[in-house]
């Protein structure tokens, strides 16, 4: 068993308790935690069927550990991560993909907890809450979706949640998201909810794999439009004003005013939709069913206007390039001779002596040649 392998998978483990001995070469050299963390590992790969049965039966565990095999770093459960989500492909889409954004301590979490527990114990729903956090760094704890923030969804047999997803860059983190929604669908998850904040481009990739939006805000004293771009607000299907309890009702309501007739600014949604503005107590359950109401009202209105498929449809096209293009430059920087000459030409980039233009086609034209090569 080699190093290489042991290496990938300490990305999966907790960085903080375990290394690997310097010089190892193999396994049996590396620290007892490792050791321990690995055999784990390896015992939890099992066969295809027990995967899909496990998950066509909303088996969590089991969902749980189909995920992890999806979000796996190493290149030897690939063709397994492939299969599960190839086999639950039939038995996904229908589920409504609810995406919730807002700054850190807007109340995300307080309001997914309570929202979420309506949901289940009301209205019977079976609900998954993933996040989308490029941040996100499991050693180091993620922000999103930890369970100890959201108390009372734990201990409720009809959700489900699990953490951001760890990757280098938020199109690994996207890709596996969007796997994870379809495993949750075929798992019988009926309403997925998407929690992301604004970290680099993670609401407009947040925005791409959801059907409805959702955007928190907070009641500022006379700066209601201060602290979250336009772009953001322009996506959102609904705003929500948290924390309409106590002295801060009136800033709230105050707040609604401003946030209705900035949104009517905005350019009209296709379905002729005008986001409404609402307001919430997640402390206190106030508010709660009326988001759900306004969910069921936007999806019966996309459904009518044929909005809902086209947008799906959409998604699926602009995911299918994005992936053509993440594998394509995978592919790209996999070449030996693509890999020295990208590092030589940054360096002439670096002191001017070539150009972008110029830089790029001479690495396509190498990339060209390899390709040729290899087919020979
Ligand atoms: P997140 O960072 O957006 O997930 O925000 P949290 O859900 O962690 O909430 C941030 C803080 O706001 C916490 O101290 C919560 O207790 C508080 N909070 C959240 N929702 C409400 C609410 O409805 N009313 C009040 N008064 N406080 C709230």
């Amino acid at each position: 068993m080699g190093f290489k392998w042991a290496k990938s998978l300490l990305k999966n483990l907790d960085k903080k308790k375990l290394h690997i001995t310097k010089g190892a070469s193999d396994v049996s050299s590396i620290n007892q935690n490792l050791r321990k963390n690995l055999k784990k590992f390896s015992r939890k790969r099992k066969k295809l069927d027990y995967y899909i049965s496990g998950i066509s039966q909303g088996n969590k565990t089991i969902l749980s550990e189909a995920i992890t095999i999806i979000e796996s770093q190493n290149s030897k459960d690939m063709a397994l991560a492939k299969a599960i989500v190839k086999a639950c492909l039939p038995l996904s889409g229908k589920s409504i993909r609810v995406g919730i954004t807002g700054v850190p301590g807007v109340g995300k979490s307080t309001f997914i907890d309570s929202f979420g527990a309506h949901l289940c114990n009301h209205l019977g729903k079976k609900i998954a809450v993933l996040a989308v956090d490029p941040s996100s760094n499991r050693s180091g704890g993620s922000i999103l979706g930890d369970k100890t923030r959201m108390e009372t969804l734990t201990t409720i047999d009809n959700a489900f949640i699990r953490p951001s997803p760890t990757a280098n860059n938020l199109g690994g983190v996207a890709k596996k998201t969007r796997e994870t929604i379809i495993l949750c669908e075929a798992a019988g998850f009926d309403t997925i909810l998407i929690e992301t904040v604004g970290v680099g481009q993670s609401e407009t990739t947040v925005h791409s794999m959801v059907d409805f939006f959702l955007l928190l805000m907070l009641a500022g004293a006379g700066d209601e439009l201060q602290g979250i771009k336009k772009g953001i607000m322009e996506m959102a299907d609904t705003m929500i004003i948290t924390k309409a309890d106590g002295e801060n009702v009136l800033n709230c309501k105050k707040a609604k005013m401003t946030y209705q007739s900035a949104l009517h600014l905005f350019p009209p949604h296709p379905t002729g939709w005008i986001p409404p503005v609402l307001l919430t107590s997640s402390l206190e359950n106030e508010g709660i069913q009326s988001v759900w109401n306004t969910v069921e009202d936007f999806k019966k209105q996309s459904i009518s206007t044929n909005y809902f498929r086209e947008n799906r449809i959409n998604q699926n096209l602009y995911w299918f390039r994005e992936s053509i293009q993440e594998q394509l430059f995978m592919l790209f920087k996999k070449n030996k001779r693509v890999k020295e000459e990208l590092h030589t030409l940054e360096t002439l980039l670096k002191t001017e002596k070539t150009t972008a233009f110029e830089a790029s086609e001479q690495l396509f034209n190498t990339f060209l040649e390899e390709i040729k090569k290899q087919n020979d």
